[in-house]
Parts: C-alpha cells; structure tokens; sequence
C-alpha cells in the first residue's frame, strides 16, 4: 500500500480522495476545519466539470440538487442589456451541496485528521497540495516566491431567499465593479466584486455587506433588493487571492491540484471545474501507473490547460472591473449585442 497525505479536505482533496484505488493507497486527508461548510454560493458546472462528475458517479446527484442556469444578459448597471448570454444547460450546485456529495463519495477506509498542517508531512509517500490558494504545501515545496498573490478586488457573495425574475438575471458591469444574479437551489445567487481596501486577509462580513450596500446604492431596484436580503450569516466575504504561474505541479513526491495550483480570479467561473477535473486526472492516473510516470502525465494533461485559464481569467477580470474603459468596453458590447441578435434574426427567417 502506498501512503497518501492528502492535505486539504475541499473539493480537490476529497474528489481525489474519492478516486483513488483503496486497494493499493493508504489514503489520510488532513482538513482543518472542524465539519464542512453550511455557507457557500452556486458554482457552475461546466462539460469538463460534469464528465468528472459523472466518473465519480456524483453526475445525477448534482443535477437532482442543482438548478439550471437559465439564459441571462450582461447588463448596465441600471438593469439594461448589453448581450444576452446563453445558460446552455449549465448546471449550478451550491459549494455545500457539491462538498457534502463528494465527502459521501471517498471510501470508509480514507483516515480523517482534524488539525492545520504547518509544514510538509515527513516523506514517508505522496504529499497532494489540496489546500487552497495560500497552499502551505506549495510554499513549502516551491518557496517563498509561490506565495498567494492579492488582487485589489474583493468578493462578497450569498443565497437570498427567492427565485429571480428572469428579467433581473445576469452579470451587472459597472465602472470598477460587477453584481450577479442567478437563480440557485432554493433562492437566488448574488455576488459583487469591487475594489476595496478591507482585509487582506479576514474581511469581516457584516462590514462587507454595509460596504456593498453603499458601493451599489445607485444601481438597479433587482440589485438593490437581493441586497437588502443579504444577511452576514447567508454571506461570504473575502479578498481575492491568485497562485503565481507554475511550469510545473509535481515536485519529488509532492503535487498540487485545484486552488494550490492555479488559483484563479473567479472571473469564468472555472475554479471549482477545473478542480474536479484535477483531481480526476490525477487519481485515474495514479491508480494504473508507477507514481513519477503518473505525475508526468499529469503535468502534460493539465499544466498548460489550467494556466492559460488562469490568464484569461485574469484578462476576463479586467474588462469586467475596467474603471476609466467602461464607457468604451459598453459601446463594444452593445455593438456585439446587435450584431449577436441580428444573426439570430437572419437564421430564423424562412429562406
Ligand atoms: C469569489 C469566488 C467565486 C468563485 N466562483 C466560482 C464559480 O462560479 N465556479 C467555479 O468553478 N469556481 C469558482 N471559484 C473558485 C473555486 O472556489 C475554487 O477553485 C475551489 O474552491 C478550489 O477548490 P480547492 O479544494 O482547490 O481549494 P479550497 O476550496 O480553498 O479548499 C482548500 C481546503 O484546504 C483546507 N486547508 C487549507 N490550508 C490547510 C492547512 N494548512 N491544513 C489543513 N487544511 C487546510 C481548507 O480548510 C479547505 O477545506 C470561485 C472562487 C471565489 C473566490
């Protein structure tokens, strides 16, 4: 049996959990938090995210769990549409939800330690970086230089109770700033992203939700309204952090997968999907090839992929958050919003 620390219980470190062989790894994860999270917003599942989903037979359950992410707009900040945006079918599962389905998933025989890692464990087999964006595995193994970068931007986010109209869904683009609207298991998803010096590294909720209420006093009543629901105990509030480029997750016996890879901004919703599909590749990898071979593969199949992601992410962020282009960056998506719904006009005239 080869040991396995797995450190970080989240969502990369239990879907690789659920995935390795338990006939031939002696699997531990060491997860500081006490039980898993109660609080947390929709996160999209995009095909790569699903097809993990499905090889860890969570597919059906999620769906069963998850709302449709219906089809939307990108809107001014007065509720105005600039784009419409299509859901595809794309289905939305909340953190908790995504989190409690994969800890039923990992085999009774995968130990459980309850406690924060400070360091390294000592090499005994393969040490996995589950743990986030401020990864102590990788500053660890990659030195002080991997540490977590911040952006100026924060991120506050909830589930308010109620479904939104449809008419109110979408990403509003401010100058500097965006608010979302979707619907979600049992209520509607918000977030709003905006620069601001609170933090860096707690931000205090109640205080995040006073400062969000300001900073959109001016936009539309849609946006006005699931704020005035928001409370700190359905809220989350943070700094967004980034990992810096790696050429490389595998280091001796130490990887890194999900976050302590290639923490992105969460400007394409893409995070949480690429996580799965980590841990996926890894575990199936791991399971049916001597360990350097695997890590190898692993590198080549995800490496390049991730990281691009995490650029364009970035470069996503600041056209969204632009502050002095915004009137420039409006004019370019409406232009686009005409031209998108006049094709669509042509293709439904009969010939
Ligand atoms: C505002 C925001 C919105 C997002 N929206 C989306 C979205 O819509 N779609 C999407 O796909 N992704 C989204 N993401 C990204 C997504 O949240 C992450 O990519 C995902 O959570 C990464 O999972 P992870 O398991 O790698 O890391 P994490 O979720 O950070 O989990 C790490 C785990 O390790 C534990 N841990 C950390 N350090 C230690 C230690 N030293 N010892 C023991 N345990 C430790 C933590 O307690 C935690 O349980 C968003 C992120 C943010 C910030």
């Amino acid at each position: 049996m080869e040991k396995v620390d797995i450190i970080g219980g989240g969502i990369a470190g239990l879907a690789l959990a659920a995935v390795l062989d338990p006939a031939r790894f002696d699997v531990t994860i060491h997860e500081q938090r006490p039980e898993l999270p109660t609080v947390g917003t929709t996160l999209a599942m995009w095909p790569g995210a699903r097809k993990a989903l499905a090889e860890l037979g969570l597919l059906e359950a999620i769906k069963a769990a998850g709302a449709v992410l219906e089809s939307g707009a990108l809107r001014e900040p007065s509720g105005h549409p600039m784009l419409a945006m299509e859901g595809g079918g794309l289905v939305g599962v909340t953190r908790p939800t995504l989190l409690r389905l994969l800890d039923s998933a990992v085999p009774s025989s995968v130990r459980r330690e309850r406690h924060r890692v400070a360091d390294l464990p000592p090499a005994a087999g393969l040490v996995v970086g589950a743990d986030g964006v401020h990864s102590v595995v990788r500053r660890a193994a990659w030195g002080a230089k991997s540490s977590a970068r911040p952006t100026p931007f924060i991120a506050v986010r909830g589930v308010v109770p109620g479904r939104p109209s449809t008419q109110d869904v979408g990403e509003y683009w401010g100058r500097g700033d965006i608010f979302g609207v979707a619907p979600a298991e049992g209520g509607t998803n918000w977030y709003a992203s905006f620069r601001s010096d609170l933090g860096p590294e707690r931000v205090d909720v109640a205080e995040a939700l006073e400062v969000t209420r300001q900073h959109y006093s001016s936009h539309s009543t849609a946006v006005q309204g699931v704020l005035a629901l928001a409370t700190p105990d359905i809220s989350l509030a943070q700094r967004i952090w980034t990992a810096p480029p790696l050429s490389g997750y595998a280091r001796g016996n130490v990887v890194l997968l999900g976050d302590a890879a290639h923490a992105m901004t969460p400007n394409l919703g893409r995070g949480a999907c690429e996580t799965l599909v980590d841990a996926v590749t890894l575990g199936s990898l791991l399971n049916v090839l001597p360990r350097e071979e695997a890590l190898r593969e692993y590198n080549k199949a995800r490496v390049l992929k991730t990281q691009r992601l995490r650029l364009a992410s970035s470069l996503m962020g600041r056209v969204a958050l632009a502050q002095t282009m915004q009137p420039v960056r409006d004019g370019l998506l409406k232009q686009v919003g005409k031209l998108v719904s006049s094709r669509r006009g042509r293709a439904k005239t009969p010939e």
